[in-house]
């Protein structure tokens, strides 16, 4: 069917919309249906989803009573043990890129240091200038080339990959081995090579892969399997595992556990319970503390605990405010929003068009080699333009480099080029007004504006935070030095206050992450009072960048077609109804099943799971006109079960398997979570006629929604619970459709300049 925009829509979609048209917005011209037909219009059915729901079925009562109380309590044991490993282990990966990361970069910047010096004096700068650029372009080469050929999904910060991962959908690859390797190297020689990245963001993408790794017991990459800690292959404990590594990855990268803990609440888990978050707060505690301990050891200062985090603020001396500034940080909070919203609309073109253009691998390396290029001769430009120079003896900087100044003086600009992006952006928060001239910032500034949108995103492993943190504090240092000049004689104007406020504006602008952001920049600051300007800024950046597109990693994971349900279910939809959006008809399965029947519908449909029922034998119809009930709902079973079934022969004909202590959880867990495909399984003409018992395996309780139930009330099932399907049943439990978090997912609402925009995605 085409509706009046010529989309292909469904059956039901066409009903969800039409129907929200129809009761809530006649005349209300707030809700628009986009008519681009843009990449960010459909969803991938390469994705699939977690399964958060435990499968209550006989085989797992069987192992619960068969092991009884001293197996929960050695699984709890376990499961504190192996978050106190997470933590620590994240911790060890933050240690090694930061350590990396310093002693490489002080090599180069020493090295280009003493080129600048001595060609300077010869005036060649041709020379000095290649010289950077090799410096810049090899170790991003070598990133990009691990990124492009060895490990894509190691690309950028991973953030939006974990918040998937996190919110049910299994992105292939993203928690192996084999990108943690691919990501640390790729963070490493990103930040080395100067390009405009940060290192903080693929740390939460590290401590998701560590969580998930040992959690398991097992890694692909090197097909071992240790054979311990079996019984946490399920999606439902890995995902609880994976939420602790992110938040330790946090608390390594900022040294802000608890903002580690809401980042895992906010970005990630919809499911949560106390002790999970006992459980992640130690994780995140023990990783920012194991950092913090090997950090001031190796800084010089062991047992001073001064380390905890990648990323050091640096001690503001001062960070009191007085209530009327309030006022001002809600502008520099709209300035953020602005500034944000219009990184994330360029970035967002810039990513159309690679997806359309650059498909070939060599042509993103090419970009990156390009990006890391450039990156050299803008900021040389900048530093050849520059005349602004201050005298050597309370230069902040560790290289400071004469350049044209006069004997005696150094260059403000070349400083801050010339050292990692966190020493820069420590810079503007605390070096002395005066130290620098607005127009180094202001041209610092934009420069690296326009170089981050353009880095993030291109084929390497590097986050956004430090970039869009330097970003804002430049811009907020300017508005600081204006204050400065506008009322001298007041001691409120703190050029170091207004860049923190600023770097938060920016972030927030762009990530438009509220409650953890805040936490995590109190932390990271270390000043509790500074909490609500900073809140208001990071508040005021969301709105406002809200009104005019998403954050960035919703528009990357829109761009990946990710099947990502939405927090919220569209507005005004309770008057839609559950056999609205339900898929119909429903192929089933009886308790005893025939063999054949099932080897038949496994190989047609790719359906992942399908209702037990009571026998009421239906001819399936292609097209359907209205839901038939399928018989009464009796029980639940996965794709994957019945081809581990199939495999194992666990046929009623065949006794000697029942017999044998295969049938067990053991069977399904072994091959968790690659299950096998059916096109693996053999089975002859004879085995074709019997008949297997499905009761033991299939989940007898299976959570199901009347045909009434509203929008809403499916979307916080699916949601809140994680579930993969709900079963829709009518007034007598009869099985009349099924729903999937897919189905749901299809439907988009967003808000562009204010507009609400519900939009329905294709799966393709
Ligand atoms: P995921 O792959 O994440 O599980 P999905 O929506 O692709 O999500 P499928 O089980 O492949 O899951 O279902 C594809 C579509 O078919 C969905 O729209 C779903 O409602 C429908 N569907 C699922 N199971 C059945 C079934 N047993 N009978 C009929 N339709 C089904």
């Amino acid at each position: 069917m085409e509706n009046e925009n010529g989309n292909n829509i469904t059956n039901s979609s066409q009903n969800l919309i039409s129907k929200i048209y129809r009761k809530n917005f006649h005349n209300d011209q707030s809700i628009l249906r986009s008519n681009d037909q843009d990449q960010m219009k459909i969803l991938s059915a390469h994705y699939e989803s977690l399964d958060y729901d435990v499968c209550e079925n006989l085989l797992y009562l069987e192992e619960e009573h068969l092991k009884g109380y001293k197996f929960v309590v050695k699984k709890n044991v376990c499961r504190w043990l192996i978050f106190l490993l997470i933590g620590a282990c994240t911790a060890f990966i933050g240690i090694f890129i930061d350590i990396s990361i310093e002693e490489l970069s002080n090599i180069k910047y020493n090295r280009l240091k003493t080129y600048f010096d001595r060609f300077i004096t010869e005036n060649n700068l041709l020379l000095p200038f290649g010289i950077w650029v090799a410096f810049n372009v090899i170790p991003v080469l070598i990133g990009t080339l691990l990124v492009t050929y060895i490990e894509p999904v190691a690309l950028g910060s991973g953030i939006p990959q974990v918040k998937c991962y996190l919110n049910g959908v299994k992105i292939p690859r993203v928690v192996r081995f084999k990108t943690l390797l691919v990501k640390t190297i790729g963070v490493i020689t990103t930040v080395v090579g100067g390009i405009a990245g940060g290192k903080e963001g693929p740390m939460i993408h590290s401590g998701a892969v560590v969580a998930a790794g040992i959690s398991q017991g097992k890694t692909t990459t090197f097909k071992t399997d240790f054979g311990i800690l079996k019984f946490f292959r399920n999606d439902h404990e890995k995902r609880d595992f994976v939420s602790g590594g992110a938040a330790a990855g946090v608390a390594a990268a900022f040294g802000a556990p608890v903002g580690g803990v809401l980042f895992s609440l906010e970005e990630g888990a919809s499911f949560w319970n106390q002790s999970l978050t006992w459980r992640i707060f130690l994780a995140s505690m023990i990783s920012t503390f194991t950092l913090n301990i090997v950090l001031s050891t190796y800084h010089g200062y062991p047992g001073h605990l001064s380390y905890p985090g990648l990323l050091n603020f640096g001690k503001f001396d001062d960070l009191s405010y007085e209530l009327p500034e309030l006022i001002i940080f809600v502008v520099i909070g709209t300035a953020g929003g602005v500034f944000g919203a219009l990184f994330n609309c360029i970035n967002h073109k810039l990513m159309i068009f690679r997806s359309r253009y650059m498909k070939a691998k060599y042509s993103k390396v090419l970009e990156v080699i390009v990006v890391a290029a450039v990156s050299a001769a803008i900021a040389l430009f900048l530093i050849y333009l520059s005349n602004d120079c201050k005298p050597l003896g309370d230069d902040p900087t560790k290289n400071p480099v004469q350049f044209f100044c006069p004997d005696g003086q150094y260059s403000t600009m070349t400083a801050l080029w010339l050292q990692v992006p966190e020493a820069s952006v420590r810079s503007f928060f605390h070096d002395k007004e005066g130290s620098m001239d607005c127009s180094t910032i202001i041209l610092f500034a934009m420069a690296y504006y326009i170089l981050s949108i353009w880095t993030y995103g291109i084929n390497v492993s590097a986050g956004l935070f430090i970039p869009n943190l330097l970003i804002g504090s430049a811009w907020g240092r300017l508005i600081g030095v204006y204050l400065r000049n506008t009322f001298p004689d007041s001691e409120w104007p703190d050029v170091g206050k207004y860049a923190l406020a600023g770097a938060a504006a920016q972030l927030g602008g762009v990530v438009r992450m509220t409650i953890s952001l805040t936490v995590i920049l109190i932390e990271a600051t270390g000043n509790i009072t500074f909490g609500l300007p900073l809140m208001v800024v990071l508040l005021t950046a969301k709105w406002v960048g809200d009104f005019f597109n998403e954050g960035i990693y919703d528009i990357q994971i829109r761009m990946s077609g990710i099947p990502l349900l939405a927090w919220e279910p569209p507005p005004l939809s309770s008057n839609v109804y559950a056999s609205e959006v339900m898929s119909y008809p429903v192929v089933t399965f009886k308790k005893r099943e025939n063999v054949g029947r099932i080897v038949d519908v496994l190989m047609k449909e790719t359906y992942n799971g399908f209702p037990i029922v009571d026998v009421k034998d239906i001819e399936l119809e292609e097209e359907e006109l209205e839901p038939k009930p399928r018989g009464h709902l009796r029980g639940f079973i996965l794709r994957h079960q019945l081809i581990i079934l199939l495999k194992n022969k666990v046929f009623n004909e065949i006794p000697s398997i029942w017999e044998s202590d295969q049938i067990s959880l053991e069977m399904f867990r072994q091959q968790y979570p690659r299950y096998p495909n059916i096109n693996d399984v053999n089975i002859t003409e004879e085995e074709r006629n019997f008949t297997m018992d499905l009761s033991a395996f299939m989940n007898p309780s299976p959570y199901t929604i009347p045909h009434k139930a509203s929008l809403p009330r499916i979307f916080k099932l699916l949601r809140a619970l994680g579930l993969r399907h709900l079963v829709v049943v009518n007034d007598n439990n009869e099985v009349v459709g099924i729903i999937t978090r897919k189905d749901l997912a299809r439907y988009r609402v967003s808000k562009h300049f204010g507009k609400i925009i519900v939009e329905e995605m294709n799966i393709l």
